[in-house]
């Protein structure tokens, strides 16, 4: 399961996870389509397997959700990128 989530009005981005598996999402994400929710979700947990945007990462994302470009080209269209990521730091 998973370690925490929070909610947060982060302008920066629509969602994050920490290495310790906590998961972070922005309350804007009320105003996106449910399929970019669905796929947000995915997104983050498939980040608990693969923490980095490797093609084994979007692998997970596809086993998880689908068909994910299209809520991607929603998110890159609609302002922030999903999160981003600080591996090592
Ligand atoms: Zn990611």
């Amino acid at each position: 399961g998973y370690s925490r989530l929070t909610l947060r009005d982060t302008r920066s981005r629509w969602g994050s996870c920490t290495a310790d598996g906590g998961l972070m999402y922005s309350w804007r994400l009320i105003l996106a389509p449910p399929a970019v929710l669905r796929y947000v979700a995915a997104h983050e947990v498939a980040h608990l397997q693969e923490m980095n945007h490797s093609a084994a990462f979007w692998a997970v994302v596809e086993r998880l959700y689908g068909q994910y470009e299209p809520p991607r080209s929603w998110l890159r269209e609609n302002g922030a990128g999903l999160h981003r990521y600080r591996f090592g730091e």
